[in-house]
């Protein structure tokens, strides 16, 4: 295994100082970075520069690395090399100049649902914010032809060292790229993307429950360079109703029945959730707050509707009512009823 001699890579002498390391460094990354020089190895000889920096402007790891320099101990040297490898892997990925499509990312979003739409199933307009292409620059970000200036921040290397290791990252106000636009479109402010008011008209299924995801492919956020668009979830609530009550799978109702027809028993009529009307027989003696059962009405087809009955109360009866009453009063022979007389 070859060493390769950072100092010459850096054009600086073995006992060059901090300062001339880092000028030479900022000199160099200037003129091999990949954006700006157009030399098919600027790529690979950029990585060196910001390899040799990276060694040569931390005490330690240059004292390391002038020891090897020194022994030339190959093994030493495949140690050190592993040791810096992490970092030499980022480089790879910071300067890669992202050549790849990028899919759009995806949109969740709350879809909250009638409980009769849910059950009967409808078709809803779903408005929402996404980012798409931008229609003036048609997603470049800039009008024309393209005008760099260096990035003044980083000198154009597109990296500036920070923080305690004296690591070289990506630079925050270039994102790296070593230059800015001189030329920004003026409807994305050069990002090639702008926010747009979508709609889009989704099918819901029939008796889709709380909880469950509805997928619109394509419907997400528009790709950059072209790539393919994010999809649009939607996460499915259900509204309270003011009739009937979900729980779970089963549909809970409650009916009005009169005080004659829960004594004497018969036939009432109630609406379902999908707005049949359903015949309900009542048994002879139904007491108030017991409950019918009718398996496969509830929600789910395997669901269940229970009904429960509560007698009506008359608040204003006529005439004839309270003597119709006072009569069954009589008849039931209950307390108080001489005093009502
Ligand atoms: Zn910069
Ligand atoms: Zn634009």
């Amino acid at each position: 295994m070859q060493l390769k001699d950072y100092y010459k890579i850096l054009g600086v002498e073995r006992k060059a100082t901090k300062e001339e390391i880092k000028k030479a460094y900022r000199r160099l990354a200037k003129e091999w970075h990949p954006d700006v020089n157009p030399d098919p190895k600027a790529e690979e000889k950029f990585k060196e520069i910001n390899e040799a920096y990276y060694v040569l402007s931390d005490d330690e790891k240059r004292a390391e690395y002038d020891r090897l320099l020194q022994t030339g101990d190959e093994k030493a040297y495949k140690d050190f090399m592993e040791y810096i490898q992490d970092f030499l892997e980022s480089i790879w990925k910071g300067i890669r100049r992202s050549p790849k499509p990028k899919r759009g990312q995806d949109i969740k979003l709350k879809l909250e649902l009638d409980l009769e739409e849910a059950f009967l199933g409808c078709e809803k307009i779903v408005e929402y914010e996404r980012w798409i292409d931008c229609p003036t620059c048609g997603a470049k970000g800039y009008l024309g032809e393209l005008e760099k200036e260096i990035c003044r921040a980083c000198e154009g290397t597109g990296r500036r060292v920070s923080g305690i290791f004296n690591f070289p990252r990506p630079c925050s106000v270039c994102k790296g790229k070593g230059y800015i636009v001189k030329n920004p479109c003026p409807t994305c402010g050069g990002t090639g993307r702008v926010a747009k008011h979508s709609a889009v008209k989704v099918k819901i299924p029939q008796r889709i429950d709380e909880g469950e995801v509805l997928k619109v492919a394509g419907m997400g956020h528009h790709g950059e360079r072209g790539g393919e668009p994010g999809d649009l979830y939607l996460r499915i609530y259900l509204k309270e109703h003011p009739i009937f009550k979900k729980v779970g799978k089963d549909l809970y109702v409650e009916k009005l029945i009169s005080f004659p027809l829960a004594v004497l028993g018969g036939t009432t009529k109630i609406k379902t959730l999908g707005g049949e009307e359903l015949e309900v027989f009542i048994q002879p003696g139904t007491e108030c707050g017991s409950t019918k059962t009718i398996p496969g009405l509830g929600f789910s087809e395997n669901g269940n509707l229970i009904i429960t009955f509560r007698i009506e109360i008359p608040k204003n009866p006529s005439k004839k009512l309270k003597k119709l009453l006072l009569e069954m009063t009589k008849e039931l022979k209950q307390d108080g009823v001489e005093k009502l007389l």
